[in-house]
């Protein structure tokens, strides 16, 4: 069995055949599925599919993108969210200075804002990072210094240094289609030295879809292609990648287990 540690199954190309794409992953050995949320607005939404679902959970938080219209965000919205039963993650936040769609501090207030909630909960907070590896880095150092918090990098693309550092911090590292990609040679060669308990995948649906079904919209389903893809780069059986990612799964998102 394999868990897609990070889809969005409300958004558009997911959302209109939801029960199609679910079963569809199942079939593919796809026993579960962490449903991600990146506004408020949509928090309903995502855990609704999760109290429906027994093999979905959720996640509450703010992507980085959407930070400036949630600007005064506090963190009581987060922690009577996160009380559901079915809400085991904190996110998706961070910072994506690639794109810059929200003002660069209120991004970093909001990370700080989810990184407290995740503190408080002991529920892993799911870290989003692009072109930002400095701030991402010294924010994680800092708030670690005032306690602990388990969290992820998902959708990792960084660098191996970025890598070593968040390794070292205590954080695990999810793997998304973009391991599969032909340029992506760098990021290969970082996938095959993880640490086996520090490794999870993630298809990032509806988008990223990993070869060989590059251009057409992602479906959970397609975590098997990049559970296989990664398993060959590490040089271990695709079953063996199942079962610790599984197990990795479970051991950072307690909650799943209860
Ligand atoms: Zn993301
Ligand atoms: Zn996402």
């Amino acid at each position: 069995m394999l868990i897609d540690s990070h889809c969005h199954l409300e958004y558009e190309g997911l959302v209109e055949d939801q029960q199609g794409v679910l079963d569809r992953a199942r079939a593919a050995g796809i026993g579960g599925f962490l449903n991600i949320s990146t506004r408020q607005r949509e928090w309903d939404k995502v855990v609704g599919t999760a109290a429906r679902e027994k093999d979905v959970w959720a996640s509450v938080g703010i992507h980085p993108h959407e930070a400036d219209q949630h600007a005064d965000l506090g963190e009581g919205a987060l922690l009577e969210a996160a009380a559901h039963p079915k809400v085991i993650g904190i996110g998706e936040t961070g910072l994506d200075y690639y794109y810059d769609k929200s003002d660069r501090a209120v991004q970093q207030a909001l990370f700080r804002t989810h990184i407290a909630v995740a503190r408080e909960t002991g529920l892993s907070l799911i870290v989003h990072t692009r072109d930002a590896e400095d701030d991402t880095a010294r924010i994680l150092e800092e708030e670690t210094e005032k306690g602990a918090f388990p969290a992820l990098i998902h959708c990792f693309t960084a660098s191996a240094e970025f890598g070593r550092k968040v390794l070292d911090l205590g954080l695990t590292i999810s793997l998304s289609g973009i391991v599969t990609f032909k340029n992506a040679k760098d990021l290969q060669a970082v996938a095959a030295e993880l640490p086996e308990d520090r490794l999870l995948v993630e298809t990032d649906s509806p988008f990223l879809a990993p070869v060989p079904h590059r251009g057409r919209k992602c479906e959970p389903a397609y975590t098997a292609d990049t559970a296989r893809f990664v398993a060959g780069l590490r040089g271990v059986s695709p079953e063996h990648l199942a079962e610790v990612t599984t197990r990795n799964f479970f051991a950072l998102f307690r909650k799943a287990s209860a």
